[in-house]
């Protein structure tokens, strides 16, 4: 196996923490925040960022990334947050863990659980996302290892290093948009190695997405839905530290401004997840850290590889949908509506979005599978029914929120209003709602704006839309996946069809 460490510097740790003396593998918030200012190339708005945690538009979000790391100190939450390595006997984060059992992805379950609970599920890249490509490749080894025997060894020095550090990691998969006409061997911003040397690759290209890279360690280079005619210098599985020499991210327009007060804005407060174009410009990869190159099997089974992925942004979005539910009764109580026949109806709807997703999720779990290479799989099926089910009804359980709050939402007055001493007495006076104050229940809309109105709600619903894979995508992999044998050849029985 490498030992990558064994210089006391890993490649894809851009800035090491001092390992503590108990629990060695977590860090606290305030590590975590040390360990974005590592000089890496970040441009927002024309401007070089000099530190992430620093930057008004992204510090807020990396606070929120911090809280998570205390999270895993805190009594209330470290047993959901992490867990014992078994083979370590060492404290690891839970998302670092290799699932082995059904048992261990009741364990994700609760950590995505806790995650979503703390932080309402607007990073749709949590810390405890990002090591899903590396699980994969430890679940799909049978598939990787026909071509490249030594793949496993290096991925699982990848996730000893994850676990050691407690990285964070995004995922760089999605080739940017350009003509989808043009062959993708033509196209000039396609990733691709531009030079093989004895020490490693070299690449450069581009890509789309990288959410949350901007506020983590590093990023998880893996490929995209396979397309016809790609060639064999592109299919590359890699891992690179958020600092690599040639590498820029390009940050896109913020929806936060990094200064709303909490009262206003009860969930922009805490910011927002920072999205990118990366681009690579012969940026240098050690061997050990490109897992999989030029393997046709890896190239072509992104939905395969995909699904750990799958499982855990379907989950993180069943306990979204919780929330949702609460709101929605939040809403009709604070208004006195709870008695309409009609509102209640819309109600409803938003517990049964919420109850249908995680009955898949927990089906998902309950019928989960060892894949050939000894990783417990959640059920695909219900997986990619429920991130359907999650997709398709994202939209109407947005406008079933604004629907009931009705005025609520352009009701709002601002904290700074209120404090006046010629208004906000009036206010208290003139708005209460059902045995809820009237500043309690500003600040109620207050929080279902940055739910379902606000710049950074609209883009949470185009992440939750498009992420690993749109609707018509997933209507083609269910169409691939799901099992009418048995229904049909009953059919045929009963119908007296030959
Ligand atoms: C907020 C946000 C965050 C993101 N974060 C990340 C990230 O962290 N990492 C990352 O790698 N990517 C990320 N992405 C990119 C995302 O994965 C892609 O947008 C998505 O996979 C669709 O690919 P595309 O945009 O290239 O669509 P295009 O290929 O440009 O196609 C446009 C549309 O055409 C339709 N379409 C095209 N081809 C097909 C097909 N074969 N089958 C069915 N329908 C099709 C779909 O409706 C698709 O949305 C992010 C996107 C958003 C909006």
């Amino acid at each position: 196996m490498p030992d990558t460490e064994r210089n006391g510097r890993d490649y894809v740790v851009s800035k090491p923490v001092a390992r503590r003396a108990t629990d060695p593998n977590l860090r606290t918030g305030a590590e975590f925040r040390e360990s974005l200012r590592d000089g890496r190339h970040v441009i927002a708005n024309g401007r070089d960022v000099a530190d992430v945690t620093a930057e008004p538009t992204l510090s807020r979000g990396i606070d929120q990334v911090a809280r998570y790391f205390d999270a895993q100190h805190d009594p209330a939450t470290r047993d959901l947050l992490t867990t014992i390595e078994p083979d370590t006997g060492e404290r690891i984060s839970t998302a670092w863990l290799v699932p082995r059992s059904i048992e261990d992805l009741w364990r994700y379950d609760a950590m995505i659980k806790c995650s979503t609970s703390l932080s309402f599920g607007v990073f749709g890249r949590p810390p405890d996302y990002g090591p899903v490509k590396a699980i994969s490749f430890v679940a799909w080894n049978h598939l990787v290892r026909k071509q490249e025997p030594e793949a496993l060894d290096k991925i699982m020095n990848f996730l000893r290093v994850g676990q050691r550090n407690n990285l964070t990691s995004a995922d760089v998969i999605i080739d940017v948009q350009t003509d989808r006409k043009t062959p993708v061997a033509q196209r000039a911003a396609r990733l691709r190695v531009v030079e093989e040397r004895k020490d490693g690759i070299v690449i450069s290209g581009a890509k789309a997405g990288n959410s949350v890279l901007a506020q983590g360690n590093i990023g998880t280079i893996s490929m995209p839905p396979p397309v016809p005619g790609m060639p064999e210098e592109c299919m590359i599985w890699a891992a690179v530290p958020a600092n690599a020499p040639g590498m820029t991210l390009l940050l896109r327009e913020a929806t936060t401004n990094g200064a709303e007060a909490r009262e206003d804005h009860p969930i922009d407060a805490d910011g927002e997840e920072a999205d990118g174009l990366l681009i690579f410009d012969r940026v240098f990869i050690p061997w050990d850290y490109v897992f999989s190159y030029k393997n046709k099997t890896t190239a072509d089974i992104y939905n395969i590889l995909g699904q750990f992925a799958f499982w855990k942004i379907a989950t993180r979005l069943s306990y979204r949908a919780e929330i949702f539910a609460g709101v929605a009764q939040m809403i009709v109580d604070a208004l006195g509506t709870d008695q309409i026949p009609a509102v209640r109806a819309l109600v409803s709807e938003v517990i049964h979005y919420a109850a249908t997703l995680r009955g898949m999720m927990t089906a998902a779990v309950a019928r989960a599978k060892p894949t050939e290479s000894g990783v417990m799989l959640p059920d695909h099926v219900f997986v990619t029914a429920g991130r359907l089910h999650s997709i398709e009804a994202y939209p109407r359980i947005m406008q079933i929120l604004r629907e009931l709050s009705g005025q609520g939402l352009i009701g709002r007055v601002p904290q700074a209003t209120w404090d006046r001493p010629d208004i906000g007495p009036l206010l208290d006076e003139y708005l209460p709602g059902h045995k809820l104050d009237a500043r309690d229940k500003n600040r109620l809309f207050n929080l279902v704006w940055d739910m379902s109105c606000s710049p950074s709600a609209m883009r949470l619903a185009l992440f939750e839309n498009i992420n690993a894979t749109p609707a018509p995508a997933l209507r083609e992999e269910l169409y691939r996946v799901y099992d009418r044998g048995p229904a049909m050849a009953a059919i045929r029985k009963r119908a007296g069809i030959a």
